[in-house]
């Protein structure tokens, strides 16, 4: 097996928001690696862009809104009579609402529609790919949580509620599902230069919005001297799609340079010096 090139070959990877950002890598990477891909998304053009780049011998995009059973159900069975088995599942989909100063100033159908996409659409999806995987008693299963599921005040209470019940249903579903061989975790990066972070910024035109948002990143983060960028997501979800994590189950894997260990009342000091 070459490291570096083989380590899905003959899986099927269902994806969802596989139409850009962190989705859209992780697809393209699961590829190279040799895995066959179900793209799920809800911006069509840029799903089937992505099935293009990628090739149709190895890929269909399928129009999949994760907050509809139905279109979750059908995405997963379009896994199983295109392509015969559904191996790995990224449950990968996730919105945010903007940010508020205050709790009474958020609308409760923000916080439902926030709610609706990042968790009841991990929930469908970790249960649909479940009823395929469980009679063959093999599979592993992703999610995307956030740094906002372990640091508070760094985003919305919707969004935040929302991650923290990514881990939640992760933990849940692991007990229930070792029985069977499947292994169920989810990842938890920090912010990255996406279309999710990007348009929220207002800048002068011209400006270069990723590069703006990846200088905040690095500046607020722990590790210095590297930009956090979907690449590093992709890899991470490869290695827990991939047999090489084959006793890795529950885990929440954080992809942040140390930021959320860092206690911020140290501001740089540290007390060790003083021993
Ligand atoms: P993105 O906006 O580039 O991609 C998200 C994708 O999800 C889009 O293609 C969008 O069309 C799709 N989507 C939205 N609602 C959907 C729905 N109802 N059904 C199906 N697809 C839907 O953003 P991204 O940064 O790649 O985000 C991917 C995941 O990473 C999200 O769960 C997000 O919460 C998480 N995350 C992002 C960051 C960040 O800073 N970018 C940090 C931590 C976690």
């Amino acid at each position: 097996m070459n490291l570096f090139a083989d380590r899905l070959v003959g899986k099927v990877a269902l994806i969802t928001g596989a139409a850009s950002g962190i989705g859209e890598c992780t697809a393209k990477l699961f590829a190279k690696h040799g895995a066959t891909i179900v793209i799920a998304d809800i911006q069509d053009e840029l799903g089937q862009a992505v099935c293009d780049a990628i090739g149709s011998s190895n890929s269909i995009y399928v129009h999949c809104d994760v907050t509809k059973e139905e279109d979750v159900k059908n995405a997963i069975d379009t896994a199983i009579t295109t392509y015969g088995k559904l191996d790995i599942m990224f449950n990968n989909a996730g919105i945010i609402d903007s940010n508020k100063p205050h709790i009474f100033d958020n609308e409760k159908a923000d916080f439902e529609r926030v709610l609706s996409v990042n968790v009841i659409g991990v929930f469908l999806g970790m249960k649909h790919a479940a009823r395929v995987m469980v009679p063959v008693k093999t599979g592993s299963i992703i999610s995307t949580a956030s740094v906002a599921s372990n640091i508070g005040g760094i985003s919305t209470h919707a969004y935040r509620s929302a991650k923290h019940a990514v881990v939640g249903l992760t933990k849940n579903l692991a007990v229930e599902l070792g029985q069977f061989g499947i292994r169920v975790n989810c990842l938890s990066p920090h912010g990255i230069a996406t279309p999710f972070s990007t348009k929220k910024f207002k800048l002068e035109a011209g400006a270069n919005v990723e590069e703006v948002v990846e200088n905040v990143i690095h500046l607020t983060g722990n590790l210095k001297g590297v930009k956090l960028k979907t690449d590093d997501i992709a890899n991470a979800a490869l290695f827990l799609a991939s047999d090489e994590a084959k006793y890795i189950s529950g885990q929440n894997l954080f992809i942040d340079g140390g930021f959320s260990i860092v206690n911020p009342s140290l501001n740089n000091f540290n007390p060790t010096s003083l021993l």
